[in-house]
């Protein structure tokens, strides 16, 4: 990692108090370098992963003109336009099991869905629309030359990349994959990512519950969120407002780990203590983002053992825990996974259902409700928007995503909207 505040001061309106979101996010990957370690797997376990090599068909795919449909393949020279024509079927081509003689004219052979076209053979004519009369096929006018057949290498080209490095393998990908008699991939190894919860007022789950404490929810969305990004995860627990073992705490982490993700201790009046003691093991600085929630977070490096790992310190609140994480870590970490194929998270517009308080200056990410209403989609918030409110985020099935610039919004007005789930 380059020198973090050699690298953010070169960027255009940079400004650390009141940084807008998009400026933080460029600000990250700017200081971010991917893992490079590959490893070779089993297609299956590639699901996920992110490719490291070309994929590169050997043959074409499909290997052979086939039919797409179940038919009489036919000679379309044969077919009158004006009326029907009567052929003789002699042999069928199953898939797997292609015919071996070839067409002659006013001659059919009976096919299934992949079967090789026989030779001779350029159009299919389905069995809906043909019939058998005294021994003949029939097939009525309106026909059209290669019809229902499948041309060899539609799918795939020899020798033409089918999947370049950097994305992450989709079912689809498997799919091709093993379409091409593929075994096994070079993918990049897993991001390692280890995470912890700091604060003196936090029980672990298990444990009673004393005066003025709340049990450390922030460490389950956390682990949640990140098994679901598909890394490595380390769960160190709870560590305490106490700068020696917050020390111990980021070594360790950092000696073991590419990242490290903790919740709680950035806000104004906590930094102090951890500011001076992050300042001795890395490089980290201190932002306000110009968001809502979300708005302190520490990014940075820290070092260990003669290894490094990005630190995202994000704030303790449970809902800006997990804005944060998917605006800026979530970003971060498939940035030093290697992807390089557009991951970013697709903004759908749709009308507010309802009119939403919003003051311009800061980019709002209320937790919303996206409903069908009659033929169209609409969004409602799922009404208070606390940042200590997690239940707005468990009800919630989108962000509504409220631009820097933007005032209050009417009902009806345009909104954007991130979708919480999609096809993966
Ligand atoms: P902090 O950013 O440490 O000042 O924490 C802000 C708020 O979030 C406080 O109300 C904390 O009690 C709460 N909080 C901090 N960490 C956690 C956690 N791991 N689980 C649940 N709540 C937390
Ligand atoms: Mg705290």
């Amino acid at each position: 990692m380059n020198k973090i505040s050699e690298v953010v001061s070169c960027l255009d309106g940079y400004d650390p108090n009141a940084l807008r979101v998009d400026k933080a996010r460029e600000a990250i990957r700017a200081c971010l370098a991917p893992v490079e370690d590959c490893e070779r797997v089993a297609t299956r376990a590639a699901l996920g992963r992110v490719l490291a090599q070309d994929v590169v068909p050997g043959f074409d795919v499909p290997a052979h003109d086939n039919s797409a449909m179940d038919g009489y393949a036919v000679r379309a020279a044969d077919l009158r336009a004006d009326g029907d024509t009567r052929l003789r079927e002699i042999g069928a081509a199953l898939a797997g099991r292609p015919f071996r003689g070839e067409l002659g004219a006013n001659e059919c052979v009976r096919v299934t869905t992949g079967a090789v076209m026989p030779a001779g053979a350029d159009t299919v004519v389905i069995q809906e629309v043909a019939r058998v009369e005294d021994g003949a096929v029939v097939v009525p006018p309106g026909q059209k030359r290669g019809q229902n057949t499948r041309a060899r290498g539609e799918d795939l080209k020899t020798g033409v990349a089918v999947l370049k490095p950097g994305r992450a393998l989709t079912p689809a990908d498997l799919g091709l994959i093993a379409s091409l008699g593929i075994a096994e991939v070079n993918v990049r190894r897993r991001l390692r990512v280890a995470f912890f919860s700091t604060g003196d007022e936090l029980a672990s789950i298990g444990a009673p519950l004393a005066e003025g404490e709340v049990y450390d929810s922030n460490r389950y969305t956390l682990y949640g969120m990140l098994l679901r990004l598909g890394v490595e995860i380390r769960d160190m627990g709870v560590v305490r407002d106490d700068p020696a073992l917050l020390e111990a705490a980021f070594t360790s982490a950092a000696a073991n780990a590419d990242a490290i993700v903790t919740s709680g201790g950035v806000s104004v009046g906590e930094a102090d203590f951890t500011k001076q003691m992050m300042a001795k093991l890395g490089e980290v600085l201190f932002w306000r983002i110009a968001m809502r929630p979300g708005r302190p977070m520490a990014f940075g490096r820290i070092d260990a053992g003669g290894s490094s790992a990005a630190l995202f310190g994000l704030p303790g609140n449970p809902v800006a825990v997990m804005v944060t994480f998917y605006q800026f870590v979530r970003d971060a970490l498939l940035h030093l996974s290697g992807r390089s194929d557009d991951y970013s998270l697709p903004l759908l517009k749709v009308p507010a259902a309802t009119p939403i308080r919003k003051v311009p200056g800061r980019t709002e990410y209320q937790r919303g409700v996206l409903f069908q209403d009659g033929a169209e989609w609409k969004v409602r918030t799922t009404g208070q928007q606390g940042s200590g409110v997690l239940r707005s985020m468990s009800e919630a099935n989108c962000f509504i995503v409220l631009e820097h610039e933007r005032g209050r919004v009417e009902a009806g007005e345009p909104v954007q909207v991130q979708l919480f789930d999609g096809l993966a």
